[in-house]
């Protein structure tokens, strides 16, 4: 008889638990965001012989995490998943290819459970972007070109024994679909007491393109009959992606609106689970960040106006159906990081953008609900 193998690799998990005890402390101390009702003119209403019915229009308030994105879940979720699989332990630095808010959300976990954060973005980034990464504690490391941040985020990984946390590849991995208070089940649970339950859309952009497919996988595990809308910017290449099939698509020109459209088809992006696709012009969007600024009172960025454009666009189809329901989208970040941008009209001016036919648009739509964009 052969001897009996044993291999038995039996290791201290103290550091692991307290890391994940401590990021669940945190969500335990942080309130749900806000599913805002927005107010819609008086076309939204209308009479169905006795009763009087219409459409709902919500916006999730995603801004209102501690670091002040949708990121905030995502960055959650992806420190949970590695920390589980083994793949960050203590001291080990966590890496990440991005200078956006995913990198400050990331820099405020990785504080939370004491590792270094490094994020990988080009030399031109602004300067308040790389002041709010390492107002949480991260550092950021800079490249010459965009396109060098994955090869230079993998070498970092290697020469430091870190960790690519690599949110394009892993966000549609990391997140629970099922539930967990993930944003689907969070809308539908907020949703419960209003006249329409259940959304007849849910509008969302893609960026990793993991909050569309969470909320893809969640419809249909949970049977619902809501559709869900991918809203994208111009040289994204998701929607002619969705169009055509091919994967490997990719564009030369970078996205104008933060967070949404990717020059290439993420990973992390799950067209199957997506109903239909809408392509934004990005004059559109800013024009209606600016306009959903000013009706809510308070500063919404850019990819919250590509949501409420398409989310507009599909009110004033149900109108014009006479179809009652509800549509929800969200509220992805808060506008004063784009005051230099969106906001300014100098570097509209200097970018090109006119933002008059899109305005044209959304006030004949406040005005009549019927659509022309
Ligand atoms: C990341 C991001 C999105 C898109 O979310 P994904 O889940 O990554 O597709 C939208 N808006 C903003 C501001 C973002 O940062």
């Amino acid at each position: 008889m052969q001897p009996t193998r044993d291999i038995d690799r039996r290791a201290d998990r103290s550091w692991a638990d307290n890391a994940v005890r401590l990021i669940e402390a945190d969500a335990r101390r942080s309130a749900d965001t806000h599913l805002l009702r927005v107010e819609l003119p008086e076309w939204s209403r209308w009479r169905d012989g006795d009763a009087e019915v219409g459409i709902d229009l919500y916006l999730k308030d995603e801004s209102t995490h501690p670091t002040g994105s949708l990121k905030h879940r995502l960055a959650r979720s992806l420190f949970l998943y590695a920390i589980c699989n083994g793949w960050i332990t203590e001291g080990t630095p966590v890496i990440e290819a991005s200078s956006g808010s995913t990198a400050v959300s990331e820099a405020y976990f990785a504080k939370l459970i004491g590792v270094p954060f490094i994020a990988v973005m080009t030399a031109g980034t602004s300067p308040a972007k790389t002041a709010l990464i390492e107002r949480e504690g991260g550092q950021c490391h800079f490249v010459q070109r965009a396109g060098e941040v994955y090869a230079e985020a993998l070498r970092l990984e290697a020469e430091r024994g870190g960790h690519f946390i690599d949110q394009f590849t892993m966000a549609e991995r990391a997140t629970d679909w099922r539930g967990n208070n993930n944003i689907a089940e969070s809308i539908f649970a907020q949703m419960a007491d209003e006249d329409h339950p259940i959304p007849t859309w849910i509008v969302v952009g893609a960026g990793t393109g993991g909050t569309s497919a969470t909320l893809g996988r969640y419809l249909r595990y949970r049977r619902h009959p809501t559709w869900l809308c991918v809203v994208d910017p111009e040289n994204s290449v998701f929607l002619p992606a969705f169009e055509s099939g091919d994967g490997a698509l990719t564009s030369d020109a970078g996205s104008r609106i933060e967070g949404i459209g990717r020059p290439r088809v993420e990973p992390s992006f799950v067209s199957q689970v997506i109903d239909r696709m809408i392509g934004v012009p990005d004059e559109a969007s800013i024009a209606t960040a600016r306009c959903v600024t000013n009706r809510l009172g308070r500063r919404v960025g850019g990819s919250t106006g590509t949501n409420m454009w398409g989310a507009f666009s599909l009110v004033a189809e149900m109108v014009a159906q006479r179809r009652t329901g509800s549509v929800v989208t969200l509220l992805c970040d808060p506008g004063d990081r784009y005051s230099t941008t969106y906001f300014d009209d100098s570097w509209l001016a200097a970018q090109g953008f006119d933002l008059g036919p899109a305005t044209a648009v959304l006030d004949e739509f406040l005005a009549t609900g019927r659509w022309s964009g």
